[in-house]
């Protein structure tokens, strides 16, 4: 059964509002189950006949890594049930899925990096040791190591909190729940209340924000969950969380720095992007010193200049953000921030947007600009070679051996096993989060040598046999995403016919409209980019789609009627999906409908549907359907 994740209440009066919405769908006054938010990767554990089985990480909710060699070196975890607990309503041979939480204790999380360091200034002056930003982190790396026995030396623990089929144990609600699973011998976390009405769960958040910093381990907030099973699946699922929890998040811890200074960064289709620069400090358990700043009117709306005092928070507890400037600490002669005329990686003019607040190089011979094309040519949407790293593309450009995506396709062996790996020329221009990822990377030899290079070239030859789509995906056209990609691809089927392909008839593809088209044909008018499709073509990319690629027209004679917002999708790019296999889109339901696919705060359609026993649908399945075109048994 499917892992969801947990919709938010970003403070009291978001947790009031779902508060109320249960109450009311339900019909009821309720009561809850709240738990801490235990901030650490989650895990399912299959045990079958009582013996565990198979432990698997959460992945995208249906398909996990399996880490089960890892997870039976965690002490608290029982290999075996209590035969007590398998006495209630579970037969022997019921399998049975334990979920719950691998965390690491805060102490165990310093001594670990504490460890890293001496380690790596054993090995080698300079180096930089691969410290982990938090115990998240370090819990979620722990346990994905190849080697158990890594795992093992790691102080690794769980909170468990729920069962796939909890109602197969006999227990009623989650509270019961809980003591059930104490029974069969999980650690539950010892903080938890059930509470019989909306005040005591208020207080209950309110407590844990005071407590959050004295607990040997992070929480990022509570849950709060409806205790009736009964109601709960009266309750249900959106596409993407239960409606019967919440996880109430705790306001973010707020720092602040001085800021050194402004920098550039340059992104793939020219925008420059300023990015603060300031001094570093632990905010939300890892250590920051940069933030993006957006654009420039970011910038004058928290007007921040280079001196002042700032205030730093990290937004969804991830990305570090800079709230605005403390006034009264402004140095007198702190000025305003101008963006640069020229561009810094190249020196071209930068040039406002029309229709945007952007500003842009122009110049299709930017280096920065050159390094992210490259990097989106690679990355996994498009080509997925994924051994072309941005140190390796960043040599490649400052040897002169690759200027655009064509010339990977000319490399050799020998030029990639001499090629040598240095430090990131342009990493300054990166974003904060592409740079952090590089920190991440292995520490890399000296030179790329002959074994490594000769996968990267095979990786890199394999990348041929990538469908147009990616192709035209790769080639990083303002605008053009993956899923716009697969729907032109679908209409014009080849490089050519795209090649010819008028404003009108681009736009007459669904989920195509003038912005896209328009920047399409920019595109595919400059001289630069026919010769590089010509050199594609050259090297033996595929550009043209099989019409056989095409896909089975298995829907035809359905007719789909969407509701309320998808996540993924827009209305146009869901219908242009579902037409690709033949079905009918409409905008109305009736009797003649087949099936009302349901989004986010869907409405008076669904209501309908329901009254008329048409089968509703979420964004989960209807994903399952585009995906295969098969209907849903
Ligand atoms: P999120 O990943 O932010 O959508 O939050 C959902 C995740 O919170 C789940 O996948 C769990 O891994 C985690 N979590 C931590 N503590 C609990 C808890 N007590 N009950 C439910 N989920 C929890």
């Amino acid at each position: 059964m499917r892992m969801y994740s947990l919709d938010n209440a970003m403070d009291l009066d978001e947790l009031d509002a779902w508060l109320k919405r249960t109450r009311q769908a339900v019909e009821q006054p309720l009561a809850y189950t709240c738990e801490l938010k235990i901030d650490g990767t989650s895990i399912a554990l299959t045990y079958e006949e009582g013996l565990l089985m198979r432990a698997a990480t959460r992945g995208d909710g249906i398909t996990g890594e399996d880490v089960t060699a890892n997870i039976r070196t965690i002490r608290d975890v029982p290999l075996r049930l209590r035969p007590q607990a398998l006495q209630s309503d579970i037969t022997d041979r019921e399998r049975i899925e334990v979920r719950g939480e691998v965390y690491m204790p805060k102490s165990s999380f310093e001594r670990l990096n504490a460890l890293i360091e001496a380690e790596s200034a054993e090995k080698a002056e300079g180096s930089q040791p691969r410290l982990f930003a938090n115990p998240r982190n370090a819990a979620a790396g722990s346990l994905r190591q190849k080697d158990p026995l890594i795992t093992a030396g790691r102080d690794l623990a769980t909170f468990m909190y729920a069962l796939a089929n909890p109602s197969a144990t006999g227990a009623q609600g989650q509270w019961q729940l809980l003591d059930w699973l104490r029974q069969a011998g999980f650690h539950v976390n010892p903080n938890i209340a059930y509470c019989t009405n909306e005040q005591e769960v208020r207080t209950f958040c309110e407590q844990a924000i005071n407590t959050r910093n004295d607990l040997p381990y992070d929480i990022d907030g509570v849950v709060v969950k409806v205790d009736s099973f009964s109601l709960q699946r009266q309750l249900g699922y959106t596409a993407k969380a239960p409606r019967w929890a919440i996880a109430y998040k705790f306001p973010p811890e707020e720092k602040t720095s001085i800021l050194r200074d402004i920098v550039v960064q340059v992104g793939r289709t020219g925008v420059l992007t300023p990015v603060a620069e300031f001094d570093p400090v632990l905010v939300a358990g890892s250590t920051v010193s940069r933030a993006t700043l957006h654009n420039l009117d970011e910038v004058r709306r928290k007007d921040v200049r280079v001196g002042d005092t700032v205030v730093v928070r990290k937004a969804g507890d991830v990305i570090p953000e800079i709230v605005g400037h403390i006034e009264t600490l402004r140095p007198v002669d702190a000025r305003e921030w101008q963006m640069p005329v020229e561009c810094p990686s190249c020196g071209s003019p930068v040039f406002k947007d029309v229709d945007g607040v952007a500003y842009r190089c122009a110049s299709a011979e930017c280096p920065a600009q050159r390094l992210e094309r490259l990097g989106h040519w690679v990355s996994r949407g498009a080509m997925d070679i994924d051994g072309l790293g941005p140190r390796i593309i960043d040599n490649l450009v400052e040897a002169g051996l690759v200027r655009d995506v064509a010339d990977f396709y000319n490399l050799t062996v020998e030029q990639l096993s001499t090629l040598e790996t240095g430090q990131l020329k342009y990493a300054r221009q990166m974003s904060p989060q592409k740079r952090e990822k590089i920190g991440d990377f292995e520490q890399v030899p000296e030179l790329v040598g002959e074994l490594v290079a000769s996968k990267l070239f095979d990786q890199i030859q394999a990348s041929k046999e990538q469908p147009f789509s990616r192709v035209l995906f790769g080639l990083g056209i303002r605008n053009v995403g993956k899923t716009v990609a697969d729907l032109i691809v679908n209409h014009f089927p080849s490089a050519d016919e795209l090649c010819q392909a008028s404003e009108e008839q681009l736009t007459s593809v669904e989920g195509v409209g003038p912005v896209i088209a328009r920047t399409i044909i920019e595109f595919l008018q400059t001289p630069d980019n026919l010769k590089l499709i010509e050199e594609l073509r050259q090297a033996g990319l595929q550009l043209r789609q099989d019409v056989s690629e095409r896909k089975p027209q298995t829907l035809v004679g359905k007719t789909f009627v969407l509701t309320g917002t998808l996540e993924k999708y827009s209305r146009d790019q869901a219908e242009a999906l579902l037409k690709q296999y033949g079905a009918r889109a409409s905008g109305s339901v009736s009797a003649k409908t087949s099936y009302v696919v349901a989004g986010e705060s869907a409405g008076s359609k669904l209501a309908k549907a329901r009254d008329l026993g048409i089968p509703i649908l979420d964004e989960f399945q209807f994903d399952k359907i585009i995906a295969s075109g098969e209907l849903p048994d």
